[in-house]
């Protein structure tokens, strides 16, 4: 029986509804989408390794049965869940200990006898010199009468379970959505580009990822890089790079207010409201993006740098152009606290131009909210500064030029769009400056941003000291305190962070319950204040303008002030529970210090006991500031999908594609996508792969209405 690809996933045999809703949940619905999700990893049972020639240090997938299993005895206080497990299986050659953490779920599931497939490393067992063992293998228990052709015999995918859906039975799923494949597919890759990189058909691909042929290799498979996986990655960046490729053709398409910049005026006006002198880089951010405004084109343009390397004034500079060109600009910030951060250093440095800022935040009080509307519609507001509340319905701009976002990684791309549209009342497309600290690796930077232009800021501003990093424990925190404390008493500043704001079930230490504490005992005599991010809007404020006058000495805060957060005064950052932190984050968070001349100190404090990635992010955080190095490192660590945060990763929305993995099949993709969409003689090409675009394609980009 074939399953068309665009059915439902609850066609498909052993998926009911319990199973469609966890599926649901990764945005699994039709076949198709379902069939999207490849293999993590490939498992050898044509040819089992036996016991015996298990070796430390090797990996082994061997079928073996259960010869006992319990929890450890030396280990009973770890009780339910957590209790280690320990299983004893044995196969013709010999039998293996093997050990499983938070094993209690285990207890009473494994009959003697049973027939398991095995998968994982073996290791010389830690409190047994001499003996081997695994720590939680992977397994798969077997039926024993009879065989089923798609778990043994045959090289086996393994999937990643999703929720209680576990490999075993994806892969029946999957078997069946397979066999029940049409004998016609429809492939958006062009004949003509398949067969000059050797690609198989969709088809074909779909068939071999996901139950390949006993001749293809096991390692390919497992590095990605067999045929059928390379070309369903090829196909997943191409269509993503064409999308890119067409919004881009169609922005430049649109028309947009050409500023006038060369002006004297504009130029006095610049110069007026500048505070410092530029940095390098920064003059040539100004200056790239000066000639995007000149054009009748609607600018499109990244400025990518460092924490702390000075894009606020960049923005600033654009607004103040647009202002020049009586147009109105407006910047949205992904938290209030920055919003009004922002408010306050355009208040300062634009006012004495005699130029208008407002400031936009759901926090303000209603009757304050429809002033700021009134004065933003009527144009009397020119420099417009908000969060999320800019983009609600009721916001209408009299004539808005220039769209800015500022660390345009925490929105959405939709969100970003519908700033735009506020300029679309009056027929012209604005002019988008987007700014990101969020340090892209280069070699992938322009490849999943190849709609924009990209200005880099690769310069700190002048009189920076590096800071010094380190990492403690608990029981040094006494000492923790006492440098904050010197600190404090030279007059600076400093942060505390902690990663929840209310103590809850993990035991971890709580802001609020902290703050207490460190007030009442720990700094007595020095003036302490609390942010949060569920603070009204108005303490958020109140709180962040003491820190800024330094009546505030010392901020217990949580990751609220992770993002932008700019008092040059603090030099001191401590972090507890450090090893919670993502390395991206951490990053964000020590860049809050080290903006001043003054020399300033990150305070890393966790556990004595932590894992071992844990132990190596900390140690990468020791060891360098450098953005794009750490960045480097989180994509290690992580994986890209965590990397770019979930809302980018959803919204690129790569199901089989890893694009730190697969660069190389990126490039080739960006070229391949850009070269058919630039190419007029290729339009009946583009059209044809536009029309066989796979439903999730369409659903995600609405490509098919590009075109
Ligand atoms: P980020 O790029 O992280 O948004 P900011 O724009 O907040 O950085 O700038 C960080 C700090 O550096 C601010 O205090 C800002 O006033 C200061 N700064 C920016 N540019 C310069 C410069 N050219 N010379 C001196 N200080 C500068
Ligand atoms: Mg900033």
């Amino acid at each position: 029986m074939t399953i068309g690809l665009t059915e439902d996933v609850r066609l498909l045999k052993g998926v009911g509804l319990q199973r469609a809703a966890l599926l649901d949940g990764r945005g699994i619905r039709t076949v198709e989408d379902f069939l999207a999700y490849l293999p993590f990893r490939y498992e050898d049972r044509i040819r089992f390794s036996t016991i015996r020639e298990v070796q430390p240090g090797g990996v082994y997938t061997l079928r073996a049965r259960v010869a006992s299993g319990g929890a450890l005895p030396h280990a009973r206080f770890l009780r339910g869940r957590d209790a280690i497990y320990h299983l004893l299986v044995q196969d013709a050659t010999g039998s293996l200990h093997c050990k499983f953490f938070h094993g209690g779920y285990l207890e009473g599931r494994l009959k003697p006898g049973q027939q398991l497939v095995l998968h994982g490393k073996a290791e010389i067992d830690r409190y047994r010199p001499g003996r081997l063992e695994m720590v939680n293998p992977q397994f798969e228990a077997l039926n024993d009468e009879q065989e089923d052709s798609t778990e043994v015999g045959r090289i086996v995918p393994i999937y990643e379970a999703i929720g209680s859906f576990n490999s075993r039975a994806i892969r029946r799923a999957m078997f069946q959505a397979l066999a029940g494949l049409p004998s016609q597919v429809p492939d958006p890759l062009p004949a003509e580009l398949l067969e000059r990189l050797g690609y198989p058909s969709r088809r074909e691909a779909l068939l071999r990822a996901h139950f390949p042929p006993p001749q293809e290799s096991l390692e390919a498979l497992n590095a990605f890089a067999s045929p059928a996986q390379e070309r369903l990655i090829f196909e997943e960046f191409f269509l993503y790079q064409l999308s890119l490729a067409l919004g881009r053709q169609a922005a430049r398409r649109e028309n947009a207010i050409a500023f006038r910049v060369r002006e004297d005026r504009v130029r006095q006006a610049l110069k007026r409201i500048l505070p410092f002198k530029p940095t390098g880089a920064q003059k040539r951010a100004l200056a790239e993006i000066a000639a995007d405004l000149e054009k009748p084109a609607p600018m499109n343009r990244l400025l990518q740098g460092d924490v702390g390397s000075g894009k606020t004034i960049v923005a600033l500079e654009t607004a103040v152009i647009a202002l020049e060109n009586r147009c109105q600009a407006a910047l949205m910030a992904p938290t209030e606290i920055l919003a009004v951060q922002h408010f306050l250093a355009a208040r300062r440095i634009l006012q004495p131009g005699g130029y208008r800022a407002e400031l936009l935040i759901s926090g303000l009080k209603p009757g304050e909210k429809t002033a700021a509307r009134d004065r933003i519609r009527s144009g009397e507001a020119q420099l417009v500064i908000g969060t999320h509340a800019l983009i609600e319905e009721n916001v209408e701009f009299a004539r808005l030029g220039v769209v800015i976002i500022d660390e345009q990684h925490r929105f959405g791309v939709l969100q970003r769009k519908r700033l735009m549209d506020k300029a679309a009342s009056h027929g012209r497309a604005p002019h988008v400056l987007v700014m990101t600290a969020t340090p892209i690796p280069r070699t992938l930077s322009l490849t999943l941003y190849g709609d924009l232009d990209v200005s880099v800021l690769d310069e700190l501003p002048p009189g920076r000291t590096p800071i010094e990093t380190r990492v403690t424990s608990e029981p040094h925190l006494p000492g923790v305190w006492e440098s904050l404390r010197r600190e404090v008493a030279r007059g600076r500043q400093g942060y505390v962070v902690y990663p929840v704001i209310e103590e809850s079930k993990q035991e971890l230490k709580a802001a609020i319950v902290e703050y207490e504490r460190l007030s009442r005992e720990v700094f007595p005599k020095v003036r302490l204040g609390l942010l949060h991010g569920r603070l009204p809007s108005s303490e958020k404020e109140d709180v962040m303008l003491r820190f800024r006058t330094a009546e505030v000495q010392i901020l217990v805060a949580t990751t609220v002030v992770e993002v932008g957060v700019d008092v040059p005064n603090a030099t001191v950052m401590v972090i507890e529970h450090a090893e919670r932190f993502g390395l991206a984050q951490l990053h964000q968070l020590r860049g809050r210090i080290g903006r001043g001349g003054e020399k300033s100190h990150c305070i890393l404090v966790a556990p004595l006991r932590m894992t071992d990635e844990a132990a190596k992010r900390l140690e990468t955080m020791a060891r360098t500031s450098d953005g794009f190095e750490i960045a480097e490192m989180d994509l290690q660590f992580r994986g890209p999908g965590e990397f770019f945060g979930t809302r980018q990763h959803g919204e690129l929305g790569f199901q089989v594609a890893n694009p730190l993995r697969d660069r190389k099949l990126l490039e080739l993709a960006r070229r391949e996508a850009f070269a058919l969409a630039d190419n007029v003689a290729q339009a009946e090409t583009l059209r044809r792969v536009l029309a066989q675009l796979p439903v999730h394609w369409q659903r995600r980009y609405h490509l098919a209405q590009v075109g």
